[in-house]
């Protein structure tokens, strides 16, 4: 199991970059992406992708300020991912032999990350010393968990499905 967590409550600044992270996590293996903000267009968007192309994949709504809450009350490892942690080689090692190392919760931040959240963290993870993305952060960190096992996976009840095609777009399913 693995759940997303979007650090941050400013939907109106980020909205596309949430879409994007939520998006990415979907595709890239995680079941549920943890928000602290209420982003209609957000949730509405993730369900018509689960409505085409399959999964359950959900957007959970958790209220303002709550983050250290949520972040306590997960039963497994947390892994926060930051341009200040350790190597994401090594990170996956020190990863790989906790217990609950299949039940993980990603923290990503936004703007400012709380300095709590370094404590609370299992581990707190660099995807290279640079400042970039937590999309990219993610779907690096993601790929590299999963060993790209991620993109194989299988979303049962979609109702469009694309066909891979060297060239043009093949979908299986009815017509938008
Ligand atoms: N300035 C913010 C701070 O106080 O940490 C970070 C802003 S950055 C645009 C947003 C998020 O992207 C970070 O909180 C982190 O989760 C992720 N991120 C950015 N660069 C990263 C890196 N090199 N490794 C891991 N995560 C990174």
């Amino acid at each position: 199991l693995i759940v997303v967590v979007r650090l941050g409550e400013r939907p109106e600044r980020d909205h596309r970059i949430n879409t994007h992270l939520a998006l990415v996590a979907r595709a890239f293996g995680a079941e549920r992406l943890v928000v602290f903000f209420r982003d209609q267009s957000l949730l509405s968007s993730l369900s018509a992708v689960n409505n085409r192309f399959g999964g359950k994949f959900e957007v959970e709504v958790r209220p303002s300020g709550s983050w250290k809450k949520v972040l306590r009350e997960w039963d497994g490892a947390i892994v926060h991912l930051t341009m200040y942690g350790i190597p994401l080689d090594e990170g996956l090692g020190r990863l790989s032999v906790m217990p609950n190392s299949g039940q993980i919760m990603v923290v990503v931040g936004g703007e400012k990350v709380p300095a709590g959240v370094y404590g609370i963290a299992d581990l707190n993870i660099a995807v290279g010393n640079q400042p970039h993305s937590e999309v990219a952060a993610l779907a690096v960190f993601l790929d590299r968990y999963l060993k790209g096992s991620q993109l194989e996976l299988e979303m049962e009840g979609w109702t469009q499905r694309i066909v891979p095609q060297e060239r043009g777009k093949k979908v299986i399913g009815p017509e938008d």
